[in-house]
This record gives C-alpha cells, sequence and structure tokens, in this order.
C-alpha cells in the first residue's frame, strides 16, 4: 500500500499490538496481573528511573512494565489508540471520568489559584469544584456561555483575580442543554491571562461531542477529558474516563494517577479497545437518528422547544458561528420543552417502552431522563434558571435503534403526556 496517513477507525483493531507479542493472537489479551518481572536487578533500576522521571531516557530506551498501578499493556493500548482520534501526544486513561478530571485538576491548582469554569456543567463536577476545591483554598469562578471573554476579563481584573488564574475549565457542548462555548475564544483568554512564570491551562471536557464530532486540541485547548462510560465505551458496561495532552502534561498526571490510584483496571481498558473498533459506526448512526428524532419533535403539538445543535440557523447568531467553526456533527445528546410541566415529562418518561429511563449518555441503546429532578438536582432553582433547566426539560440520548421504532416510542409517549396535560385543563 502507498504511504497514506490511515484514518483512526482503519487503526482501532490492532493499533499498539503486534500478533507476535503474544503467540499469534490478532486480539491483544487481557494482562490480568497486578506486577511484572525483571529480567535483572539492573533493568528494574532502569525501569523505576524511568518512571520517576529520575533521568532522561537515552536513545531509543522506553520504559517498561513494573506495576499495574503505574502502568499495564492494556492501558499502553488503549492510550495509543484513543490518542489517534483527537490526534493526541499522549494519553492517560483512568478507573472513571470524574477521576480524570479530578485528578487532572488536582496536579495543576494549588492553594491560592483561580479556576475559572463555564456553567452548566455535569453534575459530578460542579460538586467536585464547589464543594471539594474550595476545601483546599482554590477560588472557582463560574461564567456563562453569553459572558463574552473581554466581559469575563474585565469582571477578573476588578476582583483582583487575573493574576490568579490557574485554569480555565470549560464543558461545550453543555449538558442537557447544548450551549455552546467558544474553544478558541477561551482559549486565546487563557494565554492573554498566562505570563512568563505561569501557563494557564485550557481544559475541555468533551464527553457530550468526542472523540469525533469536536478535536478541542486542535482549537487551542491544551488538555481534553472524557468520561469514557459515554460514547467511547458506549455499551453501558463500563466506568472508565481519559485525558489527552502534549506529553509533557499528561506525563505529569500520570504520575499523580500513580499516587491517587485512579487508574483503569486491565480488564476496563480491554473492553474499551473492543468499543474503539465500532466508535465511528455507533457514533455516525446514532447521529442520523438523532436528526430525525429532533425533526420529529421540533413539530409536535406537546413539544414547546428542542435544544439540538442540528436545529440551530443563522438567525441563533453566536451559537450558530460556533457551531460552523467548531463541530463536525450535531451530535446524538438532544433535550426538549414539553407542553406543561413535571407531571407531562414525568407522563413521558413513564409511558416510553423502547427508550430507557436512565441517567448516563453516548450508549448503544437509547436513554431519556429529567435533568431538574435528576442529574442536575441539588442545584438551585435559581442557577437551574440561569442554566435554562426547567421541569419541562427532557433529555435523550440517542442510540442505534431502528429509527421508526424509537420516534413511535417517543410519540406514543407524548401522546400519553398529552392526556395528562388535558385533564389538567379540564380538571
Ligand atoms: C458522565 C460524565 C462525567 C463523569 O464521568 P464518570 O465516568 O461517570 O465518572 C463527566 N463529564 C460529563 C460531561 C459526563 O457526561
Amino acid at each position: 500500500m502507498p504511504y497514506q496517513k490511515l484514518q483512526p477507525e482503519s487503526l482501532m483493531m490492532s493499533y499498539g499490538h503486534k500478533s507476535g507479542m503474544a503467540r499469534g493472537a490478532v486480539k491483544a489479551p487481557i494482562y490480568q496481573t497486578s506486577t511484572f518481572a525483571f529480567e535483572t536487578a539492573e533493568e528494574g533500576k532502569d525501569f523505576f528511573e524511568l518512571a520517576y522521571s529520575l533521568r532522561e531516557p537515552l536513545n531509543g530506551e522506553t520504559p517498561g512494565m513494573i506495576y499495574s498501578r503505574l502502568d499495564n499493556p492494556n492501558l499502553e493500548i488503549l492510550e495509543k489508540r484513543l490518542s489517534l482520534w483527537d490526534d493526541a501526544e499522549s494519553c492517560a486513561v483512568f478507573a472513571s471520568g470524574m477521576a480524570a478530571i479530578s485528578t487532572t485538576v488536582f496536579e495543576f491548582l494549588k492553594p491560592g489559584d483561580v479556576l475559572l469554569y463555564s456553567s452548566p456543567l455535569y453534575g459530578g463536577t460542579v460538586h467536585f469544584i464547589t464543594e471539594v476545591l474550595t476545601r483546599f483554598g482554590i477560588q472557582v469562578v463560574p461564567f456563562y456561555y453569553d459572558q463574552q471573554p473581554e466581559a469575563i476579563l474585565r469582571q477578573l481584573k476588578a476582583n483582583h483575580q487575573a493574576h490568579r488564574v490557574a485554569m480555565i475549565y470549560l464543558e461545550t457542548p453543555a449538558n442537557p442543554t447544548n450551549a455552546l462555548i467558544d474553544i478558541e475564544a477561551m482559549s486565546a483568554l487563557a494565554r492573554e491571562l498566562s505570563d512568563k512564570g505561569r501557563q494557564v491551562l485550557t481544559v475541555v471536557d468533551n464527553t457530550y461531542m468526542g472523540p469525533l464530532w469536536q478535536h478541542p486540541l486542535q482549537l487551542g485547548a491544551d488538555l481534553v477529558l472524557y468520561s469514557a462510560t459515554k460514547y467511547i465505551g458506549g455499551h453501558s458496561d463500563v466506568v472508565a474516563g481519559a485525558a489527552l495532552g502534549n506529553k509533557e502534561l499528561i506525563g505529569r498526571i500520570k504520575v499523580l494517577r500513580t499516587f491517587f490510584g485512579s487508574m483503569a483496571s486491565p480488564y476496563d481498558a480491554w473492553l474499551l479497545t473492543r468499543s474503539l473498533e465500532t466508535l465511528k459506526l455507533r457514533m455516525e448512526q446514532q447521529a442520523r437518528n438523532a436528526q430525525r428524532v429532533a425533526r420529529f419533535l421540533q413539530v409536535h403539538p406537546m413539544v414547546d422547544r428542542v435544544h439540538y445543535l442540528g436545529l440551530l440557523t443563522e438567525a441563533d447568531g453566536e451559537q450558530w458561528r460556533i457551531y460552523k467553526r467548531q463541530c463536525s456533527a450535531p451530535g446524538a445528546m438532544l433535550a426538549f420543552d414539553i407542553k406543561g410541566g413535571e407531571k407531562e415529562a414525568f407522563a413521558f418518561l413513564n409511558n416510553l417502552k423502547l427508550v430507557k429511563l436512565a441517567v448516563s449518555l453516548g450508549s448503544t441503546e437509547s436513554l431519556a431522563e429529567h435533568p431538574a429532578t435528576m442529574t442536575h438536582a441539588g442545584i438551585s432553582e435559581e442557577v437551574l434558571a440561569e442554566m435554562g433547566i426547567s421541569e419541562k426539560l427532557v433529555r435523550l440520548s440517542v442510540g442505534v435503534e431502528n429509527v421508526r421504532d424509537l420516534i413511535a416510542d417517543i410519540e406514543f409517549a407524548l401522546e400519553k403526556a398529552a392526556e395528562v396535560l388535558e385533564m389538567e385543563a379540564v380538571g
């Protein structure tokens, strides 16, 4: 074959594993081992020197395996394959998305630092930022999608916080409303806030769109994070996470991962390499289905408004412009405001048959949930209103099922919700 750079989907079946390494096995075995034997004591010494960065590697020298909290062949293969989708230099995989987030944030923040973060964020991340980080003397400052970088900078300066910002943490599109934040503009703000001795990092949780439809590292971000539980795993049978970026930053994160013990297990890493073989197929089918579902909802009399990137038009102004620059597809996550309120939303959810009533997202099966009382429960009414989350809002993660079956299921549940609305009007 003439040389050409192979696309990630062509490499997901074997990259990082040679059948010669394992008695001809086409698929990598599961290295279900906690520890690794050294050939000699000298080799053990070399491996530790490299693992703890006590010296630079000699020409072509690669660190060997020591202990599965530091590294394991299944983690190594998964990290190589995940790096391809975002064209990242390096990757670290974790026991969960929250493990990836907390390990990354702790590595780069210290008491006295300011963390600037976009709102809304995933509920677990909000709790970690506002309840845990603040206990360690870190100041946390939220901003909303419609605030311009210049206005954010003015506010930071007015509060004497600009010179202490250490990290800008973003989630875009935001869960569950699909509000977009301009990654390029926020990365530029991070560079403006940096000075000689202090690099302000831009970190993006790309779980909603990645690793297929949005590539934050190419837009200027320093680190990209995933809950691999979602699209990357894709079958609702594994909890895991990942961080990607340049070698230096990921190297630092891996050292803290070693001491937190927040790495993925060999078996979970193996499951994820299996999932990656069908990542593109799954995500493309999910996005096709989501577009059909969104168009169906948009004209349904029981639906007030659909929040879906595929329905943005030029009339949406800045959001449309960011979408066009930043995303290659509208994704498979949508939310909609049902007519009525919590009663109607619950009637809808209780009458779904094919779509499961569950949190999580990005999996082969479609899932529905009620953000105000489920994923975003515990957030004050005031903040929920600012995020655009009302009791009318229902979130859908669209799977790979036959789209006509999905729409029939949703249509039936909407009819049941309409009956509830009518009874309320009569009663
Ligand atoms: C699920 C999720 C997380 C947390 O990941 P876990 O794997 O559940 O720990 C973080 N961010 C986003 C956007 C998520 O959807």
